[in-house]
């Protein structure tokens, strides 16, 4: 079994994941730091969060900052503003031991004054949404100009998000004498068309998980029930599970703040995460999931993106996705950093052929609920 060592990772980088208890690195990054350590290719990695790709690129990077000059020399682009304040919270950690290195996260939904003046300090890397980093492009307060490594991370949750725009326009303004990192859990056209455009020709592949992105560890089941029944059958399934946590994804915000009503009602620990809420009250509500002292999170597919929660073992589909992606997405929530976990949709009869084109598509298993 190699080591971060092993792979190249500096003695001040593998102190500070020492202490963060990552010391046997995980699949994609036994994988992907040799490469990404070594060699000036561009990259794509298909993989999705919970398999330590954090760590698979920010590593690397890390490695490659010259602490000594004082500019942007690293661009990582996120979905979400969660996202991004994981990453860059994540990269913080890494470099306790190491030489200073600054780094930055901006995203939309927070005060851009507070954030401009913070890029007028030394910055090393920058973590952006891609609509906020466009916005302080823009308005001139923030030079990309001597940028070396770019990684797109979550990029096909980026296209979906609606940022094609912004990520071309960013890709397209950024010096070309650069490497970019792609990490994506899927790879529809969008994506496509972003590799061909704007990496090298060819640029190194790697994939994690047993297909599609889709994660080993976590175990895919079904049940069938009539859609008035569905509450009672979860109820069922949570009695059974008292003291795990997880979260349960209904497709439309209307549908998760009921499901959340019916389940308060029957004493269960849950509160309900949905686009319509303001950023403050999504917040308080992360926190409070986050810290254990809700035990279950409603969610809708676009609230949920980013979110990267310890210790989850189930996710429930109180309705199915409306893009087979997302059911990828939704399943990675649980399973994660080598954790077993388990994933239930609870369909009614008329959902059976959608379920076989998940099955198809992502090239799983989704076995009858044991
Ligand atoms: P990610 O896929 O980057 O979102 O990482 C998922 C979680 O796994 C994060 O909380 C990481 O801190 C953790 N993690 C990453 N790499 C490892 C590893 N090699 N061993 C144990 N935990 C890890």
């Amino acid at each position: 079994m190699s080591t971060f060592s092993d792979l190249g990772i500096s003695n001040d980088l593998v102190k500070g994941l020492t202490e963060m208890n990552i010391v046997e690195p995980s699949e994609i990054q036994q994988l992907a730091i040799p490469l990404l350590l070594t060699s000036t290719n561009d990259f794509i990695g298909q993989a999705q969060t919970g398999t330590g790709k954090t760590a698979a690129f920010g590593l690397p990077l890390l490695q490659k900052i010259q602490p000594q000059k004082q500019e942007i020399q690293g661009l990582i682009l996120a979905p979400t503003r969660e996202l991004c304040q994981q990453i860059a919270k994540q990269l913080f950690k890494f470099t306790k031991f190491t030489d200073k290195i600054f780094i930055e996260a901006v995203y939309g939904g927070a005060d851009m004054t507070l954030q401009i003046q913070r890029l007028q300090r030394p910055t090393h890397i920058v973590v952006a949404t891609p609509g906020r980093l466009m916005d302080l492009i823009k308005k001139e307060v923030i030079d990309i100009s001597q940028v070396k490594s770019v990684v797109l991370d979550e990029a096909d949750e980026m296209l979906s998000m609606g940022f094609k725009e912004d990520l071309h326009g960013i890709l397209d303004y950024i010096p070309t004498e650069r490497t970019t990192w792609l990490f994506s859990a899927t790879m529809p056209e969008g994506i496509k068309e972003i590799i061909k455009k704007f990496l090298k020709p060819n640029p190194d592949r790697i994939e994690v998980g047993r297909s599609a992105g889709v994660n080993a560890n976590i175990t895919h089941e079904f049940v069938i029930c009539n859609s008035k029944d569905k509450v009672q059958e979860m109820l069922h399934f949570l009695s059974y599970h008292k003291n795990e946590r997880g979260m349960i994804f209904c497709q439309t915000k209307q549908a998760a703040r009921v499901l959340t009503k019916q389940l308060q009602a029957k004493n269960i620990s849950v509160d309900v995460i949905e686009g319509d809420m303001g950023q403050r009250d999504r917040d308080k509500v992360m926190r409070m999931f986050k810290t254990e002292k809700t035990e279950i999170l409603v969610a809708t597919d676009i609230a949920a993106r980013g979110i990267d929660v310890k210790g989850l073992s189930f996710v429930l589909h109180y309705q199915l996705p409306q893009q087979i992606e997302y059911y990828t997405h939704r399943s990675g929530r649980t399973g994660r950093a080598g954790e077993k976990g388990i994933s239930i949709a609870f369909i009614s009869e008329k959902d059976r052929p959608k379920l076989l084109d998940i099955e198809k598509e992502l090239k799983i298993r989704i076995k009858p609920l044991s």
